[in-house]
């Protein structure tokens, strides 16, 4: 069976479906979700994140963690934890850019929070060369207690986020159900709750879409209180917008190409802008008071990218060179995703 089917069969027996119900089951379905395959990433997949474009990326993370293993005195055990590694290309490259920092690698336990098991056995091969410890966990429940810093790229915007639409008679939340033996959107028959009401405090004008996401509030919650128990910090890259902000942001894509959200379930990837406010939001509630948001190519530029680049080049052939170039406008450029990317730190 497809996930199209296996959807409308469960919307014809429990109803209609929430656009976060939506995005789990056609990302993290068990059988049927699209991470659960391996070929997502890269050119021969449907797209291509920060790491995949250029080591830089990874260094410059790289760059950040020791550095901040270092403000914190050097501490002799500490977790270096992923959220969503994908292909594991990132932390393969900060170890990589880190193993001649002294102590270190020495200190370092590794934790992956992964929960696509075929995703998981591409990361266990990408990072099999590195001798620390390395554990693999689904969820965030079984952390270690240490100081620990936590990276994550392209990660909360693959968490569900739930929708709402201002209508003549108040917000209603955006569903979707089958009509004509086709999946589509629609709206709830029931005012969405005060608590809803309350967040969307802009006065929405007819039509206007807002989005929420517990799931992303939840895991940088959890986040939070860690580094706030046992010490540490947290980089946090996407690409989202802070508040006040509205607007439909939930978009597939497939073959590099945008794809109409309620088409091919499961063989595009759906994602939503992250609410940076809203991340760094969670956070404060928790007691952490340092939180920074910037843009990805403000970032890069403060951990050095150019200087690092401009080394490579020295010892680069010409093609080496312009692909170096390319990727730097990819990273850095305001309308590639220098802009559009942000870096959320806390600590
Ligand atoms: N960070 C990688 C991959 C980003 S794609 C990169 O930059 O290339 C999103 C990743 O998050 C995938 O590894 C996916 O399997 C994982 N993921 C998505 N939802 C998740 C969830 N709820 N819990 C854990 N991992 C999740």
């Amino acid at each position: 069976m497809s996930l199209e089917n296996y959807l409308k069969r469960q919307i014809a027996q429990q109803g209609p479906i929430t656009v976060a119900e939506f995005m789990q089951l056609a990302l993290m379905h068990p059988r049927y979700g699209y991470y659960q395959q391996q070929q997502v990433f890269g050119k021969e997949g449907d797209f291509t994140t920060a790491p995949e474009i250029s080591q830089l990326f990874g260094e410059m993370v790289g760059v950040w963690v020791a550095s901040i293993w270092q403000q914190l005195g050097c501490p002799k055990d500490i977790a270096l934890i992923e959220l969503g590694p994908g292909r594991g290309v990132l932390m393969q490259d900060v170890l990589r850019a880190t193993r001649h920092v002294k102590g270190f690698h020495d200190a370092l336990e590794i934790i992956m929070i992964e929960q696509s098991v075929a995703l998981t056995q591409t990361q266990q091969e990408a990072l099999a060369s590195f001798s620390m410890p390395k554990q693999w966990y689904p969820t965030l429940e079984k952390l270690p207690s240490k100081p620990s810093l936590f990276i994550a790229n392209e990660f909360f915007d693959a968490l569900p986020i739930h929708q709402y639409v201002q209508t003549q008679e108040g917000l209603r939340e955006r569903l979707i159900g089958v009509e004509e033996d086709e999946l589509i959107f629609m709206l709830s028959a029931l005012p969405a709750d005060i608590f809803v009401q309350r967040m969307a405090k802009q006065s929405l004008e007819r039509d206007q879409i807002i989005e929420y996401s517990p799931a992303c509030e939840h895991v940088m919650t959890q986040i939070a209180e860690h580094i706030k128990r046992y010490g540490g910090a947290g980089l946090f890259i996407d690409y989202g917008y802070e508040m006040p902000a509205y607007g439909d942001t939930l978009q597939a894509v497939k073959s590099h190409r945008y794809h109409p959200v309620l088409e091919d379930v499961g063989e595009a990837d759906i994602t939503a802008h992250v609410n940076f406010t809203a991340l760094a939001h969670a956070a404060i509630q928790t007691g952490i008071t340092q939180q920074h948001i910037i843009t990805q190519s403000a970032f890069l530029n403060q951990m050095g990218i150019e200087v690092r680049a401009k080394h490579l080049k020295e010892k680069a052939n010409a093609t080496q060179r312009e692909q170096l170039d390319a990727a730097l406008h990819r990273l850095l450029s305001q309308d590639e995703m220098g802009k559009l990317f942000k870096v959320l730190m806390i600590g």
